[in-house]
């Protein structure tokens, strides 16, 4: 048994670099488990994921609490005693710039439509949260303007344990019933709530808040964010690639959807124009065939299905025996065999097993592939 682990994020959450003792380690199906006298990572709580970096020399993979105690899970064994010990700041500063506009968006929700948090993660690359009622757009783009107007209003941001019998009477969001050790986390005098995670001292350093998207779930609305330096490379991602598209479209980048969407309207006539078009080749096909009291077996590699079926159409009625028609490549060739006289359903089991194929139809007309050659399909239907 341990005593509890200090945690010095609670004591300061910019605390990056710490001497500590390592307590004990045991390996574990993941690495080794380490446990420190104090510690400046944050475990996986909350819906935040855990901070990573270094023990000595043994990479931390993964942290989490139990009963009190942080437990370190390592690549390698540190040995017991003082060790300096550094968390990657960049990821975790990251991630209190993302929380602590994730309490500044769902206070917002709290006082202009009286809906509860009821879900957060943060995640490595994503950050989402979950509100019990259903909101649009609108409301939405109007939430994200009064977030970064506190943002901008550079607002303290403080967390503290309150004393325990002054907790009934303050008001602040949880999404739990809780009722000792709280810590709370109060932003300028916009939004108290209950929290275990390290935030930003204050607001001024998210940056900038942005929801990115937004769905009914659950029978109320989960939403996408970022903030901070992942809105900047958010934005920096989005630009790149508008200016790509634009580049390749040849338009300015502010008319880019415009443009796009009447290429995608040219594109989809063209198809139907080329779909016609294709068809027509097929049935002028048919017009070339030469009428045969035998099977015939024809193979336009750059056909289709529907372009094969009008072929077929067009031609079985100048041939006494089966009419094959073929396209697709060696090895794997689609077919619609059709006729004018015969009951294909009945012959269509026993071609599929000589020609190792599958496939079926009505009785004038069959359609399947063959996993065979052109030179055995077509000493098959001689
Ligand atoms: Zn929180």
């Amino acid at each position: 048994m341990f005593n509890k682990t200090e945690k010095l994020y609670y004591e300061d959450a910019y605390i990056s670099d710490f001497c500590a003792c390592v307590l004990s380690s045991s390996a574990v199906d993941d690495g080794f488990d380490v446990v420190l006298d104090k510690t400046a990572f944050f475990p996986e709580e909350g819906g935040q994921s855990a901070d990573t970096g270094y023990i000595a020399e043994s990479r931390v993979l993964r942290v989490y609490e139990k009963d009190g105690v942080v437990h370190h899970i390592t690549d390698t064994e540190p040995s017991l005693g003082d060790h300096w010990c550094n968390i990657d700041f960049d990821s975790r500063f990251e991630k209190m710039q993302c929380h602590t506009a994730e309490h500044i968006l769902c206070g917002i929700i709290d006082s202009l439509f009286g809906l509860d948090n009821v879900g957060f993660h943060l995640g490595e690359d994503e950050v989402t949260f979950d509100v019990n009622g259903v909101l649009d757009r609108s409301q939405l783009d109007k939430v994200e303007k009064m977030a970064n107007d506190i943002v901008f209003s550079n607002l303290p941001v403080e967390a503290f344990f309150p004393p325990q019998n002054r907790l009934p009477y303050m008001k602040y969001r949880s999404k739990l019933d809780l009722t000792e050790g709280v810590r709370l986390v109060q932003i300028g005098d916009v939004d108290t709530c209950a929290c275990c995670a390290p935030h930003v001292s204050s607001t001024g350093e998210i940056g900038v808040i942005k929801i990115l998207d937004f769905m009914k779930h659950r029978g109320g609305t989960r939403i996408w964010m970022v903030a901070g330096n992942r809105a900047l490379l958010d934005y920096r991602k989005r630009y790149e690639n508008i200016k790509r598209i634009s580049g390749m479209l040849s338009t300015p980048q502010s008319d880019v959807s415009n443009t796009l969407e009447s290429y995608i309207a040219e594109s989809e006539k063209s198809k139907a124009e080329l779909k016609v078009a294709r068809l027509q080749i097929a049935e002028l096909e048919a017009k070339l065939v030469e009428p045969t009291v035998t099977n015939a077996v024809y193979y336009f590699p750059t056909f289709n299905i529907p372009e094969l079926i009008a072929f077929s159409n067009a031609a079985n009625k100048k041939i006494a025996g089966l009419t094959v028609a073929l396209c697709g490549v060696e090895g794997d060739y689609k077919y619609v065999i059709s006729s004018h006289n015969q009951d294909l359903r009945a012959i269509a089991k026993k071609i599929n097993v000589d020609l190792n194929g599958r496939g079926g139809g009505r009785p004038e007309m069959i359609q399947g592939s063959f996993a065979s050659t052109l030179a055995e399909i077509k000493e098959y239907f001689k």
